[in-house]
Order: structure tokens, then C-alpha cells, then sequence
């Protein structure tokens, strides 16, 4: 299957800009080089429940995860947003749209290789505080990290670093929504909600501790195909503050890429903003929710390298490569979306240092 996609991937360059964190790196003497590269894959909204908890219990838990799984695995780092609570002790609160998923979906989570998930979401807290603490300790025991909850509202905030052949990447997780059906307390398992101020904070202390940082918003309009002001906002917030990707899910659509160039003290690097990821293990209705793909980051320990899109499309609750002709639909679609953003996405396997940069107004 990987051979096959190259082709279908549209690629973004990032140019190597001369910053403040590679002379940072520099000094440091870490043992690995600062030219190492890894590989980061990123997904948006994972539902382990209702219809795809259906597939599972019929066709196992590997069954979402199938087609992606090789990709998955093959990245140093695999991230998605878990967007239930998996929990068999919690009951369910009172609001409309309420998931829960079994724990044999653990088992799919394992396998495709996901090592940190965000459960900074308006889900998560479906089977209440003891639900979210269930969840916790499930992922902990089987090994896989999160970020953006926590057994107080302050560690729910706290950046979680993972290291890949020497490279630190930080990871924040925020909520852009009050979960419906339970209060929120400072000093209880919580999520992380979205302020621009927790974002600047949580960005500086990541930074601090990583030589990547990461940060996850569960935000925007549902079935919107460009980000809200308030999704721009935070973006921006996270980018200007140090952070070097932004990762958005939500919306149940895709939405465009954006290049934010940030001034740093000695020169100027490139932040990749996804607004929205759509879903990615999901049994949405339609056309534009079908569509997913799987953001595929090369950076190093000076910053990003490159970002392709993977185009998928969701069919029976999993995403499978889709058709050619589909598949370039996707790729058109974000491409047209991130041209919006003044930012360049070229399809096929083309390589360009140039080809990120925002095009000017
Ligand atoms: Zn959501």
C-alpha cells in the first residue's frame, strides 16, 4: 500500500530557516545529529462507538485501523483524538450525542501503533470524571500516552514529551467547548479548555523541555470547510507563542493547511497550522465527512521539514485508500482550502524548498 500513495500525496516543503532553537540545539551536544529526521502521523477524530463499535464487535478491534495501520506504524510518532471515553464502570451523562466504548478497542488502538492521543475533546468526559479516570488508566496500562486530561485540571494542561531517535516532541491538547453534563473543577480529572493564555503557557513549557511542540485543538464549526475566527485565533496564539504544528479536529470535515512564518529572535521559521483533520475513524453521513487523510510530518530537531496528505475515505466506520479519481478530489479540495490560507500545497511527489512558503498577498 505504501508504494502505491506516493503518487496520491501532495507534498509541502518547508524551508530550513536559520532560527534561534538550531543554534539552541547546537549547544546542547546532543548525541543525535540535528539532521536526523522522523516522522510524525497525524489524525483527527477517532470514534470507537455506536456504529464503528458495531465493526468491532463483529470484525475486531482491529478492523477500524486496517488500512492505516501500516502508515500508522511506520511513523516514529502516530497521533489521533480519541473522541470517547473507553469505560465500562462510568455511567453516561445526560446530553444528546453520548459515546462510550468497550475496552477490547484498546487492543486497535495498540496495534495501529497510535502513541499519543488527545482526549482534550467534548467526548471525553461522556461517563463522567470516573469514565475519564477509567480511560486514563486503561491507555497507561496498555502503554499509550495522552495529553489534554489529567487527574486535575492543571495536569490535564501539563505538555507530555516524546523522544524519537533523540528528537523531543512536545504535546499539548486543548477543548474549545464546556463538555456538556458535568462541571468542570480545578482540582479533579479534567480536560484542557482552550484559552488563549493556557496555550501560551502550556507552549512556553514545552518548549522548555522539547525541541518540537505540538499542540491539538478540539475547535471550529461543526461541518464548516474553513476554520472559525476563534480556531485562527488560537492557531495563532499557539504558533506566535513557540509551538511548531497545530493540529485541529472537530468540524467532521477537512479543512485547509495553513504556513504561519513567525519571527524569532535570530531569524524566522515556519509553523504548520491543520485546521481540521475531519474525521478519521468515524460513521459520518455524506460526501465531505467520508473524507479524511492522514497529515504526515517530516521535521527534525531544528523544526519541520516537510508535511503530505494522505488522502482516505471512510467506508463502514474505517478509512481505506480510496479510488484515484477520489482520492485527487480530496487532495483538490484541501489544496483549494489552503490556497485560501495563502499556503501552497502541490500534488504528486514533488519537492520544492520553496513551495511552502505563504504566497504573498
Ligand atoms: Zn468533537
Amino acid at each position: 500500500m505504501l508504494t502505491s500513495l506516493p503518487l496520491l500525496f501532495a507534498l509541502l516543503t518547508l524551508p530550513a530557516l536559520p532560527s534561534d532553537r538550531q543554534e539552541r540545539a547546537g549547544s546542547r551536544g546532543s548525541p543525535s545529529s540535528p539532521e536526523e529526521t522522523i516522522t510524525l502521523a497525524a489524525v483527527g477524530d477517532i470514534l470507537l462507538d455506536r456504529g464503528v463499535g458495531r465493526q468491532i464487535e463483529r470484525h475486531g478491534a482491529d478492523y477500524p485501523f486496517r488500512h492505516a495501520a501500516p502508515i500508522l506504524r511506520e511513523a516514529d510518532i502516530a497521533f489521533g483524538n480519541l473522541e470517547c471515553p473507553i469505560s465500562e464502570s462510568g455511567r453516561l451523562v445526560i446530553k444528546p450525542y453520548r459515546f462510550r466504548a468497550h475496552p477490547r478497542v484498546l487492543d486497535g488502538l495498540v496495534n495501529a501503533g497510535f502513541d499519543i492521543l488527545s482526549m482534550a475533546n467534548n467526548h471525553t468526559l461522556d461517563c463522567g470524571r470516573d469514565g475519564l479516570i477509567e480511560t486514563m488508566e486503561r491507555l497507561q496500562a496498555r502503554g499509550v500516552r495522552f495529553v489534554g486530561a489529567g487527574e486535575t485540571r492543571a495536569q490535564a494542561e501539563e505538555p507530555v514529551v516524546l523522544e524519537a531517535k533523540g528528537v523531543r516532541v512536545a504535546f499539548a491538547g486543548f477543548c474549545d467547548f464546556i463538555p456538556e453534563g458535568v462541571f468542570l473543577r480545578e482540582d479533579r480529572a479534567s480536560i484542557a479548555m482552550a484559552s488563549e493564555e493556557g496555550v501560551r503557557r502550556a507552549v512556553k513549557r514545552a518548549r522548555e523541555r522539547a525541541d518540537i511542540v505540538v499542540v491539538s485543538f478540539h475547535w471550529g464549526i461543526e461541518y464548516r470547510a474553513r476554520p472559525s475566527p476563534r480556531q485562527i485565533e488560537l492557531a495563532y496564539a499557539a504558533a506566535d507563542a513557540g509551538a511548531d504544528l497545530v493540529l485541529g479536529h472537530h468540524p467532521h470535515v477537512l479543512q485547509g493547511l495553513e504556513v504561519r512564518r513567525v519571527q524569532t529572535g535570530s531569524g524566522q521559521r515556519n509553523v504548520l497550522i491543520a485546521y481540521s483533520l475531519g474525521n478519521f475513524v468515524f460513521d459520518p453521513r455524506g460526501e465531505e465527512p467520508s473524507r479524511t487523510m492522514i497529515l504526515r510530518v517530516i521535521l527534525r530537531k531544528t523544526g519541520l521539514v516537510r508535511a503530505e496528505i494522505l488522502p482516505f475515505r471512510l467506508e463502514d466506520g474505517a478509512p481505506r485508500p480510496g479510488a484515484p479519481a477520489e482520492s485527487a478530489a480530496i487532495l483538490q479540495r484541501v489544496a483549494a482550502l489552503s490556497a485560501e490560507k495563502r499556503t501552497l500545497l502541490t500534488g504528486g511527489r514533488i519537492v520544492l524548498d520553496e513551495t511552502l512558503v505563504p504566497l504573498r498577498p
